[in-house]
């Protein structure tokens, strides 16, 4: 009763009475305060940014609280404002102003459960997954893209380095739209070698910055073919559309376009193995490899790293523009992750993002529905609590040894005689010699669409024949 009394000394403002309602229960409260009782009540901290909840009252305090219930009080005094309680891994609270991306762990952890009851056994996942892929199919648009027949790549000088080389290519994807990358190719080494995608997310600098080269150049050494491509409105694609069209809808269709469109490129490539073709990436290179794994079929590995998630599926429009999320009533990352099953697959996490719950939540979800194959030792997870959000060397290392053994590529390429990580014959080249367009992107073809309304067009074009 302690906060009751409590919040009726706070009582300040008399309202008007509603239908049915009594004048007395119309109090207004600041929900500054609010927070402040539910912190003592509840002993818990309740952190927020400042000035997130000034100038907030709350009409019926009182009769909100819930005090044996410290959850369904936060979403009682909260939800008026657009306001949501994460639990953090502290056992406190965070609040944030309502976020469709981002979900409290709880909710995601529940989504999992519900989803866990739709099905038992393959043939009932099996039809979960044919029904989500093709509503993801639809929500993007992506059968009428492929239709385009794509002209043959514009590549420049291959450079070699040790055991490995690298060619810059630029693929015209739809007409006037290019997306530019490089490839990383084995160097003395018998065919045929798998291939692997390596899309980045958004990390600053893009394919160029040094972690990305390392993978790739340390993949090819070990005897694969890697490629390294821009985002959309990213990398050397700015130079047809400014940053800030990345920011929309139409990324997320452009940049899985981009991955199929490819595929078919890189497996056209002479010595791609087509039965080991991998994907991997890091936080939004993640989620176009989740995807990609998800709706094609020719992905044979999938290593998503940092990023699957219950409770979190990427605040950018090019992962979560267009809602693919609802597919099949509501779907999650994790769910979408698993659509590769029973193909291999390594998950990386971290303590520090949202994927520091995969070894309680994500990681036994998939592995169930791996179980349904008899094939559970096909997923790992390798969790790092100590570390956060990248594509750091540790990480790095995990996903080598994984490529070694499902993509029997060679270890002693990136690891020394006592096992330890060693890149050191891989070089970091300086930016410019990664754009295939030239320094100041003098050899973009004339041709090349600069304004988002004619790309707009152009999709609509495809999806309307
Ligand atoms: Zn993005």
């Amino acid at each position: 009763m302690r906060i009751l009394t409590l919040l009726f000394l706070f009582l300040f403002t008399i309202d008007l009475p509603v239908s049915g309602q009594s004048t007395n229960s119309q109090i207004h409260q600041p929900l500054e305060e609010v927070i402040e009782q539910i912190q003592q009540q509840f002993d818990v901290k309740i952190r927020y940014s400042e000035g997130l909840l000034k100038d907030k009252e709350l009409r019926f305090a009182p009769w909100r609280v819930r005090n044996y219930d410290l959850q369904q009080t936060l979403i009682n005094v909260l939800a008026p404002f657009d306001l949501v309680a994460h639990p953090e891994p502290d056992g406190n609270y965070r609040i944030r102003i309502f976020d469709f991306t981002r979900k409290p762990v709880p909710d995601g952890q529940a989504h999992l459960e519900h989803l866990k009851n739709q099905y038992h056994h393959s043939k009932a996942w099996e039809r979960r997954k044919s029904e989500l892929r093709q509503c993801m199919m639809e929500t993007l648009g992506l059968n009428a893209l492929r239709s385009y027949s794509m002209p043959a790549a514009i590549t420049g000088k291959r450079r070699n380095f040790e055991g490995y080389s690298v060619q810059n290519i630029a693929l015209e994807t739809l007409p006037g739209l290019f997306m530019a990358g490089s490839v990383y190719m084995p160097l003395k080494r018998k065919g045929p070698f798998p291939v692997i995608l390596s899309p980045n997310g958004h990390f600053p600098d893009g394919r160029y910055r040094d972690d990305q080269q390392l993978r790739c150049a340390g993949l090819a050494r070990m005897g694969a073919i890697v490629v390294s491509y821009d985002m959309f409105a990213w990398g050397e694609s700015e130079l047809q559309f400014a940053k800030e069209h990345h920011s929309t809808p139409i990324a997320q269709v452009i940049q899985s376009h981009n991955s199929i469109r490819l595929l078919d490129y890189m497996l056209s490539l002479k010595d791609a193995d087509p039965s080991r073709v991998a994907i991997t990436g890091a936080s939004g290179g993640a989620t176009q490899a989740m995807v990609l794994a998800a709706l094609d079929d020719r992905i044979t590995v999938s290593i998503p790293v940092v990023m699957v998630s219950s409770h979190f599926h990427g605040g950018c429009p090019c992962e979560s523009g267009l809602p693919v999320h609802l597919c099949g009533e509501g779907t999650n990352n994790a769910e979408i992750a698993a659509m590769v099953s029973p193909k291999p697959m390594l998950l990386v996490s971290n303590g520090k993002d949202w994927t520091h719950t995969n070894p309680e939540l994500e990681y036994p979800f998939i592995k169930r529905i791996y179980g349904f194959y008899n094939k559970a030792d096909l997923v790992s997870l390798v969790h790092l609590p100590e570390e956060g959000h990248d594509y750091g060397p540790s990480k790095r290392a995990a996903v080598y040894s994984f490529a070694v053994k499902h993509l029997q590529l060679d270890q002693n390429a990136v690891f020394d005689a006592n096992g330890q990580l060693d890149e050191k014959k891989c070089t970091i080249e300086p930016y410019k010699a990664l754009k295939v367009f030239g320094d100041n992107g003098e050899k973009l073809p004339a041709h090349a669409l600069k304004d988002i309304k004619d790309l707009q067009a152009v999709v609509e074009k495809f999806n309307n024949r």
